[in-house]
């Protein structure tokens, strides 16, 4: 089965690397879809982002990076995608993570989204807490791999620079 997992990944956190690696085995091929919408302003620029994602997961043989743009619904069908698979941290994120696989499934009933639980140890991980602790200076080395996060660092100093 061809799944895809969509997602921001501004920039890839251990909990994204850790639904990657579980999700990888479970499928034919697995798209890591990286979200691309123009009106959101973003750390990292799309092409960073999705090179990021590469290099993270170069050594996963069935999965591969590619963007979109529009409704996921319309890339799933376009790419013969059976399953979307998500991550659920904890109970805040169920209720849009249902409401967004309930629209889904509506607009395309060929395709399931599949939710793989959180690790207990990356419950509390996402982009946005990684970003804003790298702003302030704070450690980062239990959120993101040691490569991401001289990526940040790089970052944030080019935008000081400005
Ligand atoms: P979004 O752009 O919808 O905020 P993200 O790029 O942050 O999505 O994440 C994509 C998917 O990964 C979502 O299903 C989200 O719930 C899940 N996810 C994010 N962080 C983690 C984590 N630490 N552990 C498990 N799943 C996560």
């Amino acid at each position: 089965m061809r799944a895809c997992y969509p997602g921001s990944f501004d920039p890839v956190t251990l909990g994204h690397l850790d639904i990657i690696e579980r999700a990888a085995p479970l499928c034919s091929h697995l798209t890591v879809a990286v979200i691309h919408n123009p009106s959101k302003k973003t750390l990292f620029s799309l092409a960073e982002r999705e090179e990021i994602l590469r290099q993270q997961l170069a050594h996963l043989d069935n999965v591969s990076v590619a963007h979109f743009t529009g409704l996921l619904v319309d890339y799933v069908a376009q790419n013969d995608i059976r399953a979307v698979v998500r991550g659920l941290r904890d109970s805040s994120d169920a209720p849009i993570e249902l409401q967004m696989a309930r629209l889904n499934r509506e607009m395309q009933p060929a395709c399931e989204t599949l939710f793989l639980a959180a690790t207990g140890k990356y419950s509390h991980v996402s982009s946005s807490f990684v970003r804003e602790i790298a702003r302030l200076g704070g450690p980062i080395g239990q959120l993101v791999t040691p490569e991401v996060a001289r990526r940040l660092q790089q970052k944030l100093e080019s935008k000081e620079a400005l």
